[in-house]
């Protein structure tokens, strides 16, 4: 539990009542003090108080000498305790105002030297100085008492951010443990999986040669298609998990080269129109756009968001991609008119391994994998992508690249 943890009640009205025990209240003030430097501790101005009233009497009686009639007496004494209040807080003040009530009525409102209240006459004199004294005393108080309550926040937002610290430590250590787990155990399926998938087409190839093969070959020579086909589709899948953490990892170095944008662009959209037959609209800039970039890297992300916009949307729709060059940035936009994403999973298809549900009920086969590592690439090259999308009326993938 923290140390100003408070109990925290909801009235009537809905507001959030907060309850400070006595001990926390002690724990606090002795931490307000130890905070105030030695000279506005408490007890300088207790001693600070008997001078200062003294000289507020001293001036007093000295005007009163000197103007014949003085007819405020308690005026520099209110004066005094302002002060004392001010810099030293309720305690001093309170005993200031005390000292004072006793000296004007001693030197003042008594016939001279007497030092008693003879009468409620006597006592109703000193009331106003009194209650303003009282007045200073409150303000004083509730000053500090909203003082100790920014203190106590102060210390509660500071043991949150500690806690918030060790929680995000916490993360991103078990974060490289899962990277580091991915990237071994990728490493090490990624042999025997090529040797079986190369002993399955070895086989595969000597069946082909073979110019009749008997009919109980045949069971044989599909299972090695399929085991061909899914060792194909295990390897793929490695590849993506080390490309991800290598990524991650930073130890997939960028090889930056000044490169036209464009060159780019018609490359990935010339290649996914011949692979999938499709209508692949492209727009672009007239003048060269030329970026900073790792030209492969980027591609791999262009491939993976237009194969997305074509496998998620109906064949015969068209996808577009178009080229925006902005005073500070260029802007790539991936347009399809398919089925759409909603909007709360819009951000966790950047995650590893999501597929929205819609994709997981569908035959399109998918890891998950793709958006991830287009993310991580862009944000290696201090861009940003997004998705915006309306069901049932298609997404458009964005990539911002800064010109500089
Ligand atoms: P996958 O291999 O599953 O396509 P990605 O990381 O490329 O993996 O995409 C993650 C998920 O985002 C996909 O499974 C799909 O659910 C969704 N998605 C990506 N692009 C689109 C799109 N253009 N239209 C609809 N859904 C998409």
């Amino acid at each position: 539990m923290r140390a100003t943890h408070t109990d925290v009640y909801i009235d009537s009205r809905g507001r959030r009542l907060e309850r400070m025990s006595l001990a926390q209240r002690k724990a606090l003030r002795r931490q307000y003090k130890a905070k105030i430097p030695v000279w506005r501790q408490p007890l300088v101005g207790y001693l600070a108080s008997v001078p200062l009233v003294a000289l507020a009497l001293l001036t007093t009686s000295t005007l009163r000498g000197a103007l014949g009639d003085f007819h405020f007496p308690s005026a520099l004494l209110i004066l005094a305790v302002l002060i004392v209040a001010t810099v030293w807080g309720v305690g001093p003040s309170l005993f200031t105002l005390f000292l004072s009530a006793v000296l004007l009525e001693y030197n003042f409102a008594l016939p001279p030297n007497q030092f008693l209240i003879r009468n409620w006459v006597d006592g109703v004199q000193l009331l106003p100085f009194l209650v303003s004294g009282m007045i200073v005393a409150i303000i004083t108080a509730q000053r500090e008492r909203a003082r100790l309550k920014t203190l106590m926040a102060e210390q509660e937002l500071q043991e949150y951010a500690q806690e918030l610290e060790e929680i995000n430590r916490k993360l991103e250590d078990a974060s490289q443990m899962k990277d580091r787990f991915l990237s071994i155990a990728s490493h090490e399926l990624k042999t025997p999986i090529t040797t079986i998938r190369g002993q399955a087409q070895l086989a595969l190839r000597r069946l082909s040669k073979q110019r009749s093969s008997p009919d109980n070959l045949e069971g044989v020579q599909s299972a090695l298609e399929r085991i061909n086909d899914q060792t194909s589709r295990l390897t793929s899948l490695i590849d993506e998990l080390l490309d991800v953490s290598s990524i991650r990892n930073g130890k997939a170095e960028l090889r930056k080269r000044r490169t036209d944008l464009r060159d780019i662009c018609r490359e990935v959209v010339e290649d996914q129109r011949l692979l999938t037959g499709r209508s692949i609209l492209l727009d672009m800039p007239s003048e060269p756009v030329k970026l900073s970039i790792d030209a492969d890297r980027i591609s791999q992300v262009l491939v993976n968001l237009v194969s997305n916009a074509v496998k998620y949307s109906p064949e015969e729709s068209a996808v577009e991609v178009c080229v925006q060059q902005e005073p500070e940035d260029v802007l790539i936009q991936v347009r399809d008119y398919g089925k759409g994403i909603p909007e709360d999973q819009q951000a966790q298809i950047f995650e590893t391994f999501y597929r929205t549900p819609d994709a997981e009920a569908s035959t399109k086969q998918g890891l998950g994998l793709g958006l991830a590592i287009s993310r991580e690439i862009v944000e290696r090259h201090e861009g940003q992508i997004w998705c915006e999308s309306q069901p049932g009326k298609g997404s458009s993938f964005f990539v911002k690249l800064p010109l500089r």
